[in-house]
């Protein structure tokens, strides 16, 4: 039986809630709310392209005023630093300090999440590739950004002795290739 709309809502959020009282949790000896925790893992996340304020605020889905405060508790707590672009002044470019690294490895990995996940029956793989359909449905329907990586977006070129963002036309690492984008577009039909 096809499940309805407003239950897969209901589970979704309810699904949330409990990863976010998770990862308070593990945020509490730090001081920091959820919103402050996704925006240090999205930093932790995320490629050169796409370190700065207005890449977090779209992101998190929150104004620029309010990301404007989140980012600095993060500075506050030395979580994070603030640096201009070595080739536009105008931009900032957010970076995360050790400090920041060590505490986003630490709550990316929720014990609560990893500890079901090792349930037989669940198949984390299929689960992630439905989770992951359902998030692209939702941001192909509301236009949002896909925030992906270079191995589904439609720039990256191989080119010799290596890989290449068609879109920026620079050479790419293959480290970079698993962070997450803000000018990630899935291929075109
Ligand atoms: S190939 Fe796509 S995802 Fe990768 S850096 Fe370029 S625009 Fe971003």
């Amino acid at each position: 039986m096809r499940m309805s709309a407003r239950s897969i809502h209901e589970t979704l959020e309810r699904l949330a809630a409990l990863l976010r009282a998770e990862t308070r949790r593990l945020g509490k000896p730090e001081g920091l709310q959820p919103v402050q925790i996704d925006a240090l893992l999205y930093l932790d996340h995320c490629n050169r392209y796409s370190n700065t304020p207005q890449a977090v605020a779209e992101y998190l889905g929150s104004t620029k005023g309010t990301t404007s405060q989140t980012l600095k508790v993060l500075e506050s707590k030395n979580l994070l630093a603030k640096a201009q672009d070595q080739r536009d002044r105008r931009v900032v470019r957010l970076h995360l300090t050790s400090k920041g690294r060590t505490l986003a490895t630490t709550l990316a990995n929720l014990p609560l999440l990893e500890s079901a996940l090792s349930q037989d029956s669940l198949d984390a793989e299929s689960l992630g590739e439905e989770l992951g359909g359902l998030l692209r449905a939702l941001q192909r329907a509301g236009g949002f950004r896909t925030f992906g990586t270079c191995r589904t977006c439609r720039f990256l070129t191989p080119a010799e002795g290596g890989l290449l963002c068609g879109l920026t036309r620079e050479a790419l690492r293959l480290e970079e290739t698993q962070q997450i984008c803000r000018e990630h577009e899935e291929p075109r039909d």
